[in-house]
């Protein structure tokens, strides 16, 4: 390495100047004991190891844990996976050796952390997170990080966010909201998945989440509240019609009776509303995901029954049809993937009638050119972020300012396999989205997330502002 590369890899020459100027501005008579002394402090802050690991996900699948090291501690983060959705999604680097995990092995992903992306941050200023993840990306040097991984990527980008805001000695939320250039800090309306179907549940249901809203709620905490108790008189409603086996679960914790219509679904769910008797301080949302049932230009609502009569076949316009009633007939506010990721005109056909939030997950997959494309075509008007489809801290919150800057909603989102780590909860703080989707209010690793939430609220005491009516941010 040559004196230039080895100044620059450490910001040296950016350190060095700050301390002139410092003492230049502390017109100090022993600039070189106050020099040496300002140059000590910021080489201790660096980061001086990075070891990754093979853990588990909430599914039993292979994940990539990272835990990076500065002088203050050691800082630990994980990252979630999904069903990947396509090409245009940062790459998750998987082994693909069958006989290991059945090929989800990510051990390639950890030698990549610990061989390459170890060696090239050793010495980085952890709170220099946009330095950091351009590090990474020009070390990975394909367009969807697919020589590194994103899983591997991701996962340092987060360890480091983590080491920066202690670096700083601030919230790591509050970090986050530094580096988004967030001044006001919300807590988000959680989106609880209470019924679960499409490819997370092995019930009939074709669509994938049901969702409910507790937008009347003063606080976070009071919306945990609504939740949990709506989960469990849901639990009871289920029981009572379907027997105690219609309340297993989903993916994210959703409950997942045999139910095989999206308005069999609404109804067990308004009753529930009911008897908690929040009735209208809580709303509806819907991820129909129907890109898992688009066949050809229909739509197969009965996708995943056995004895299906090929009667449940929708065109476009039929679905369009579907919500509108839906909408009429439940306090239903936001609607996820309605259409198929390509049918990009009943989508824009369905967002154009006003109706609800129209949320772009599969059909965004959190990628700037898709989401350019959505924002001129008028296409939906919120975007679902997933971070692990970006693959870096810095990139999520450049996609954020593009959904802001169109006045999107933005929703922070779960993946179906998840871990313990609680970095979305801060994030969504930070990044002040207004709308957090984390899963059932139940699972460990769900409420990693919704937990930390309180905790976040009862840290900003007075200053904590929960979205509620504001959920929308836009
Ligand atoms: C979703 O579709 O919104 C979701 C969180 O599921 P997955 O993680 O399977 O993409
Ligand atoms: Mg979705």
């Amino acid at each position: 390495m040559s004196v230039q590369e080895y100044l620059d890899k450490h910001m040296l020459s950016r350190k060095i100047e700050d301390a002139v100027n410092a003492a230049v501005r502390a017109k100090t008579s022993d600039p070189v004991l106050f020099i040496s002394n300002h140059m000590k402090k910021a080489v201790s802050s660096v980061i001086t190891k990075v070891k990754a690991r093979q853990i588990l996900d909430s599914r039993g699948i292979p994940t990539v844990e990272v835990d990076l090291y500065t002088n203050k501690g050691m800082f630990r983060a994980s990252v979630p996976s999904g069903t990947p959705i396509g090409m245009y999604e940062a790459v998750e680097l998987r082994d693909g050796d069958k006989g290991t995990y059945l090929g989800n092995g990510v051990t390639r992903a950890v030698r990549n952390v610990n061989e390459k992306i170890s060696e090239a941050l050793i010495g980085m200023d952890p709170t220099l997170q946009s330095q950091i993840d351009q590090v990474m990306i020009d070390l990975d040097k394909t367009e969807k990080k697919g020589e590194l991984g994103a899983n591997a990527i991701l996962a340092v980008s987060i360890a480091a966010c983590k080491a920066g805001a202690a670096e700083k000695e601030v919230p790591l939320y509050k970090h986050i909201a530094d580096l988004s250039g967030h001044s006001n800090l919300f807590l988000p309306v959680p989106a609880f998945t209470v019924i679960s179907g499409g490819k997370h549940a092995g019930n009939t249901l074709a669509a994938q989440e049901i969702m409910i809203l507790p937008i009347g709620a003063t606080r976070f905490e009071e919306a945990l509240q609504m939740g949990s108790e709506t989960y469990h008189h849901l639990k009871a409603v289920i029981t009572e019609k379907y027997g105690a086996h219609g309340c297993h679960v989903g993916e994210d914790g959703g409950l997942a009776p045999n139910i095989s219509s999206i308005r069999e679904g609404l109804d067990l769910v308004k009753e529930a509303i009911g008897r908690t008797g929040y009735n209208e301080k809580i709303k509806i949302a819907i991820d129909v995901a129907a890109t898992d049932f688009c066949i050809g230009a229909k739509y197969d609502l009965d996708f995943k029954s056995p004895n299906k009569s090929g009667q449940n076949f929708k065109s476009g316009e039929d679905m369009i049809e579907m919500y509108k009633e839906l909408c009429n007939d439940y306090p239903i506010v936001s609607i996820e993937d309605p259409f198929d990721k390509e049918d990009w005109e009943h989508i824009r056909n369905f967002c154009g009638l006003g109706i609800c939030q129209v949320v772009g997950d599969d059909l965004l997959m959190s990628n700037p050119k898709r989401i350019d494309r959505a924002k001129r075509e008028s296409t939906c008007n919120a975007l679902l972020l997933k971070v692990n489809q970006v693959g870096t801290l810095t990139e999520a919150i450049e996609v954020v300012k593009l959904a802001k800057d169109a006045h999107w909603g933005v929703v922070t989102s779960h993946r179906c396999g998840e871990t313990e780590d609680s970095f979305l909860a801060d994030l969504s703080v930070g990044l002040a989205t207004g709308q957090i989707k984390a899963g059932a209010p139940c699972r460990g690793e769900r409420l990693a997330k919704y937990n930390q939430l309180i905790r976040i609220e009862e840290e900003l005491g007075d200053q904590a502002v929960y979205a509620g009516e504001d959920w929308r941010q836009s």
